[in-house]
């Protein structure tokens, strides 16, 4: 009876009581020796493996994730932190280069996983709009699905079934009175009545407005007025200044003006004593780039904040006080608004700062991104997507260059973004992370346009300069191979096999228009799925699947779509093993693209776990959790979802696993 007692505690996760009662348990054991029978062999080594599932359950636990947004850095690994960029590790440093400009470096040998950077944006906007595709076959003409503004807190971007909207605009929604009133407080007081304006001149807009708002609280807020003051009204505005920006002070703890380099700070957007934190002081130094955008982009952004000044402007004189809006009935809002500075007295001063954000944001703003499961309930094995939640800015990972094959991955926890060390980092190596052109996600020539176009410089990464010497091959991924022999062909309008004695020889059109048909057939497929006809998916599917094998490369992204979606098919047919089969071989494409230890690899391995998990083949699963685990951790941290959701499935298979010979009826 007291193992059973123990048992159900252990099941309920009353952990501590568990425990109380496994000790009473082994109290009552030593104090009869003389209950030696088989029966109680029995009933010894189910204590035993009762006292390691709750050892494992203990594990798990630590601390909740819903304290973590606000938890301090020790929680998150950051053990020790930088003295000169204190949301940073104190394994990287701040250096400065006339060529690289500002970024960070290894101050010693840092490993896999290693928490590198830990901070909050300084400010973020969510996207607003974004529909989630359909499922479920809606396909109705009257629009009803939600965006993501309806799901998180324009906020603290948590997930949030019943939002609290804002009474005064009903457009921003919070998960929680606190986030209400914080947002009232920080920016939605002056936002709220401008609302429609900002969806119209879109999120950068937004978010270089959210950043003035905010820095009002700031000590270098008061510091930018000072200094636009001096300046502002007279050489700002002037029409033959032909570049205003480039007059705007870009040291703002000099107090002396006059472009007196002796006391500037070496490093821009650090402190007098050289720190450099999370603060606007280091926001407003991020650069504009003001000479490398083209002259309609900056008049589109000069456009919308004189536009956004003008809208301010009116709707503080109809409201009187612009921080008082009565008829958002917020109680505490005529407090708050005696202690909020004011903007609408120097709008003038704030518009330019705008307009510098604006231009800063091309090459600055960060996405936040989320994980979104995109299956139906009915479908067991989760389709996952990468969605842009918000739009922020982290003046401190603003600080890292761009490399296509990175040695740093960035994660976001809320508005809270991590970056860690995806490799090993040797001391005096530079930390590198990519703006988007992945070596596995892009050919080289596209990266280098893309770069250019957004960024303003040439990528002379590793990656880009092996690429660069094998023109003419192509990326693995889209490449097609011999139809005898199965060796990569090579070649640009006529591609012959690379194997010497085979001759094989294609030319490309021919086989571009191939892979279109298989593509379309793919389609017809996933269509199909969704609407659960299974029977006719499930055939095309595999004929898809031979067709690929003809001509494409093994690592080719059709072939993994087609493993993939086969496994979606079979998973929903409740056939779990030959649903893994698929995920396997999908797993093997990933792994050749983007690497063993990738972050693609962890989310097919947490795919492959599920699979696993629902067919109830506890050992496959619980081996494949574990790998899955290892990989995410290193890009991802211990409170990521996908993280959270493994220890959940471990958790309930120990659950599941029968303690043998267990007290039973
Ligand atoms: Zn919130
Ligand atoms: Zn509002
Ligand atoms: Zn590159
Ligand atoms: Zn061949």
């Amino acid at each position: 009876m007291m193992l059973r007692k123990a048992e159900c505690l252990v099941t309920l996760g009353r952990l501590q009581e568990a425990s109380q009662a496994i000790s009473d348990l082994e109290g009552s054991f030593t104090a009869r020796p003389t209950l030696a029978t088989p029966q109680s062999q029995v009933l010894q080594k189910s204590l035993s493996r009762l006292k390691m599932k709750l050892q494992e359950k203990e594990n798990l636990i630590e601390t909740p994730p819903a304290v973590l947004s606000t938890a301090c850095e020790e929680d998150m690994g950051l053990r020790e932190r930088s003295e000169q960029i204190p949301s940073a590790s104190s394994s990287v440093r701040l250096c400065t280069d006339p060529l690289k400009g500002r970024y960070l470096v290894a101050t010693e040998d840092i490993l896999p996983g290693q928490l590198l950077v830990r901070e909050d944006a300084f400010v973020s906007v969510l996207n607003p709009g974004e529909l989630p595709p359909l499922h479920h076959g809606l396909e109705s003409e009257w629009d009803t699905r939600v965006t993501n503004g309806d799901l998180y807190c324009h906020r603290c971007l948590k997930r949030t079934l019943a939002t609290v909207p804002c009474g005064g605009c009903s457009y921003a929604k919070y998960c929680s009175q606190e986030c209400l009133q914080q947002a009232w407080h920080l920016y939605h007081s002056i936002e709220c009545s401008v609302g429609g304006l900002l969806l119209t001149l879109g999120v950068f807009c937004h978010v270089a407005l959210r950043s003035t708002l905010l820095a009002r609280f700031e000590e270098s807020g008061q510091v930018l007025k000072k200094l636009c003051g001096k300046i502002g009204n007279k050489d700002i505005c002037l029409p033959e200044s032909k570049n205003p920006m480039k007059k705007f002070p870009y040291d703002l703890g000099g107090e002396s003006g006059e472009n007196d380099k002796s006391i500037e700070t070496p490093i821009p957007g650090c402190d007098t004593n050289g720190k450099y934190e999370n603060n606007y002081n280091a926001v407003f130094n991020l650069l504009p780039h003001t000479e490398n955008h083209s002259p309609e982009h900056k008049f589109v952004c000069a456009l919308s904040v004189s536009a956004l000044c003008k809208q301010l402007e009116e709707s503080s004189m109809v409201e009187e006080s612009s921080l008082q809006a009565p008829t958002t009935g917020l109680k505490s809002s005529k407090l708050e608004a005696a202690e909020t500075p004011a903007l609408c007295a120097e709008l003038d001063i704030w518009g330019v700062a705008m307009l510098r954000h604006m231009l800063q944001l091309q090459c600055n703003a960060q996405a936040i991104t989320t994980i979104q499961q995109t299956g139906s309930e009915e479908r067991i094995v989760t389709d996952s997507r990468q969605v842009r939640l918000a739009t922020a800015v982290f003046p401190v990972t603003s600080l890292l260059n761009h490399s296509c094959s990175p040695n740093t991955s960035v994660t976001f926890i809320s508005t809270v973004a991590c970056v860690r060390a995806s490799q090993k980092i040797g001391k005096g190596q530079e930390i590198l992370h990519c703006y988007g052109p992945h070596e596995s996600r892009m050919a080289v020539a596209k990266r280098q346009q893309k770069l250019r176009s957004q960024y303003f410089f040439d990528c002379t990464c590793p990656a880009c300069q092996n690429e660069k010497h094998r023109i003419g091959t192509g990326p693995r991924w889209e490449g097609f191979c011999c139809n005898r022999c199965r060796t990569p062909l090579q070649g640009s309008n006529v591609l012959s096999c690379g194997n010497t004695p085979c001759m094989e020889s294609v030319r490309r059109d021919h086989l571009d228009s191939r892979l279109q048909d298989l593509q379309q057939q793919i389609g017809m497929a996933q269509k199909l799925l969704r609407k659960g006809q299974l029977e006719q998916a499930v055939p095309l599917l595999l004929g898809c699947q031979r067709e690929a094998e003809r001509f494409l490369c093994e690592e080719h992204t059709v072939m993994g779509e087609v493993e993939d979606n086969l496994a979606q098919a079979y998973a929903a047919a409740g056939d779990w093993q030959k649903s893994a089969a698929h995920l396997q071989k999908s797993l093997r494409v990933v792994e050749l693209r983007h690497g063993p230890s990738s972050i693609e690899m962890g989310h097919e391995l947490f795919k492959l776990a599920q699979v696993f998990f629902n067919g109830f083949a506890i050992t496959e699963a619980l081996s494949t959790i574990q790998k899955a685990e290892k990989v995410l951790l290193i890009h991802c941290g211990p409170w990521d979802d996908e993280i959270q959701e493994l220890q959940k499935m471990k958790s309930c298979l120990l659950d599941l696993s029968p303690i043998p010979g267990g007290p039973s009826m």
